[in-house]
């Protein structure tokens, strides 16, 4: 059933965006999971003040300038990530050259080619999904470890947005450099990543895109300085600590600021 949400709705773009993704499970695109999994993102970005923190961006700039510097990098999408951010994620692979491979938790090769169909629409050059060469991920059962052996597999960098822990995990125990898009910073997800995003996806997605339009024409030794002088410790930490303050404030006075 389709609604009228009227712009005037001081939640409209939070309605708009779970609209989208209940349009996309009806279409079999998202899972029922992922729709309450976007809910414990939604939960922390309310506590976050819905804004990209400078702790995000930092994170973001040095995950643009890793992906600049990766031999191969792999964007990973899943039924969430392309259902709200399809567009983004094209722009960012055009501009970083980097490869888009549909990759799904809950997997069926008919809901990766409606993803891949989806991203190829919104722009996809090169993708990887259904035909690809599949091999699997030691340490995560079949089919949840299936991934194709010129993506993910012979990667060395991978970003992934709204994932599952173990497979994070896993991705580090094959020795991938990984970046994590996340709303939780308490998620295995967020711990485990080389670089952890705490931002919104589609927000995330398209600082990066602006990021990589900045930083594609650096020399790489700037790029460098810019990853190693990168500190995931002190960004999660940031996160934690833009929480907490926002919870002081709001239980000292029982209100909540605006974000920055
Ligand atoms: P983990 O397995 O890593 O410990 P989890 O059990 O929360 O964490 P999932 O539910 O599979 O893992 O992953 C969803 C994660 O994505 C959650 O941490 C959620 O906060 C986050 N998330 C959901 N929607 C968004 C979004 N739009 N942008 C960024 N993060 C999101």
């Amino acid at each position: 059933m389709e609604w009228h949400i009227p712009r005037s709705h001081p939640r409209y773009y939070s309605i708009i965006i779970r609209e989208r993704l209940v349009k996309a499970f009806h279409e079999g695109i998202v899972v029922p999971q992922g729709l309450i999994a976007h809910g414990r993102g939604e939960a922390f970005d309310y506590i976050l003040g819905e804004t990209s923190h400078e702790f995000a961006l930092e994170a973001e700039r040095a995950a643009v300038a890793l992906i600049l510097l990766a031999k191969k990098p792999i964007i990973s999408v899943n039924g969430n990530y392309a259902s709200l951010a399809s567009h983004e994620i094209v722009e960012l692979s055009l501009e970083t050259n980097a490869i888009i491979e549909v990759n799904l938790f809950y997997r069926t090769e008919d809901r990766i080619a409606k993803i891949e169909d989806l991203l190829r629409k919104a722009g996809a050059k090169n993708i990887l999904g259904v035909n690809c060469e599949k091999t699997l991920i030691p340490g995560l059962e079949s089919p949840r470890g299936i991934v194709c052996k010129d993506g993910i597999y012979s990667a060395d960098v991978v970003l992934v947005a709204i994932e599952d822990g173990d497979r994070t995990q896993a991705l580090k125990r094959i020795k991938k450099k990984v970046i994590a898009i996340d709303l939780n910073p308490f998620s295995r997800t967020a711990q485990s990543a080389d670089i952890t995003i705490v931002d919104e996806a589609i927000r995330a997605t398209k600082n990066m895109v602006k990021i990589a339009r900045e930083l594609k024409g650096l020399d790489r030794r700037l790029l460098e300085q810019i990853v190693n002088s990168y500190d995931n410790r002190r960004i999660l930490m940031d996160a934690f600590k833009t929480i907490r303050a926002r919870l002081e404030e709001a239980s000292s006075k029982g209100f909540i600021l605006e974000a920055p």
